[in-house]
Parts: structure tokens; sequence; C-alpha cells
């Protein structure tokens, strides 16, 4: 698993619980990345097989994942946002699951780049090759306006914006637009 690598053999589910479990406390969180790539490739095999899903599995995957995207991008917050395993029930995640999605995340820095689009901060021109490719992804639309058929356009709602605009945007409920940011900058900086 912590490879990234696909196995075949299927591991019970209490097994895979341990296995994430005992990993995520002993690697680094790049690592145990990999660990939770190796357990998507599993599940992909096994739906390949044509065996259904394993809802469960996912579902603790994904909460992990959500976990360590939370670790990465909000430090400061993580307490009150992480996803906590209680006695085995997930707590909801209450940030924005879809600046979390990894697919429509990259589908966005593709297109825009990992460049604020507030005000222009480029990672990789000031922290060099460390900062390549880090970015936040802010989803523009409110969620409450959302209804269950919805689906995240990486192209029209999300935005690439670095942390502090990111966390600038979202002083107000529902977020605050890219246009209203900027004049504010506009207006501080005259
Ligand atoms: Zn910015
Ligand atoms: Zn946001």
């Amino acid at each position: 698993m912590p490879k990234g690598v696909e196995y075949k053999h299927t591991i019970n589910i209490p097994a895979t619980k341990y296995y994430l479990y005992r990993f995520e406390d002993s690697l680094t969180s790049v690592q145990f990345k990999f660990v939770l790539q190796s357990v998507d490739k599993h599940l992909e095999y096994y739906v390949a097989q044509g065996k259904g899903d394993q809802v469960t599995i996912r579902t603790l995957v994904d909460s992990y994942r959500a976990k360590l995207t939370l670790q990465a991008v909000y430090p400061d917050e993580v307490h009150e946002q992480t996803t906590e395993f209680t006695e085995g029930a997930v707590k909801q995640v209450t940030i924005n699951a879809y600046e979390r999605d990894p697919k429509a995340r990259a589908a966005c820095i593709d297109k825009y780049g990992s460049i604020c689009k507030v005000c222009d901060f480029n990672f990789e021109a000031i922290y060099g090759s460390i900062g390549k490719g880090f970015i936040h992804v802010h989803h523009k639309v409110d969620i409450a306006t959302i209804g269950k058929s919805y689906q995240v356009d990486p192209i029209n709602d999300l935005i690439p914006v670095c942390p502090n605009c990111h966390a600038m945007l979202h002083t107000g409920k529902p977020a605050m637009s890219i246009e209203k940011l900027k004049q504010i900058i506009d207006s501080s900086n005259t």
C-alpha cells in the first residue's frame, strides 16, 4: 500500500480500517497519500471485476483524504473542520466538498494555472520549487443554491486563489465574489 500500487487480494473491512489507522499514524502525509491511492486502485479493480462497490472502504478513504486536504490547506482550522472518527461514525466535514474534489481541482488548475486569480500571487515565484503548483481552489457557487443533481463545472465554478485571498473570500456567507475582493485590494492600495 505505501507504494501507491494496486493490490488485487481483497482485504476485509476491519483489516483495511486497521491498516489505514496504523499507516495514518506512522507515515508522513505524503506517504499516506500513496496508501490512499493504493486503496483507490484496489477499489477500481474490484468494481472492474463486477463485484460491486465497496462503499464502506470508499467512504473511509474519502474521509481520510478530506482530513489530509484539510490539514494541508487550513492548518489552524483543522480543529473545527476536520473529519473525526468517533466510535466508527464519521462526522460531516463542513467545508465545501467541491474545493476538495481532486479531479475538479486538477481540471481547474489545468485551465487557469496555479496563480491566484485575485492578487496574482505565484507560490513558485516566491518559494521556488517547493511552491510549484501550490494553490487553493475556490468554489464560486453558493452551496445554499445547489440542488441535488448539481455537478461541479471546474471551469466555470472553480477558481484558483492563494490561501490569503481564499480566507478573505470566506469571511462572508455566502463567500464574497472574486471581483469584490479585487476591488477591496485596489481601494486599500490607493
Ligand atoms: Zn491571492
Ligand atoms: Zn472557497
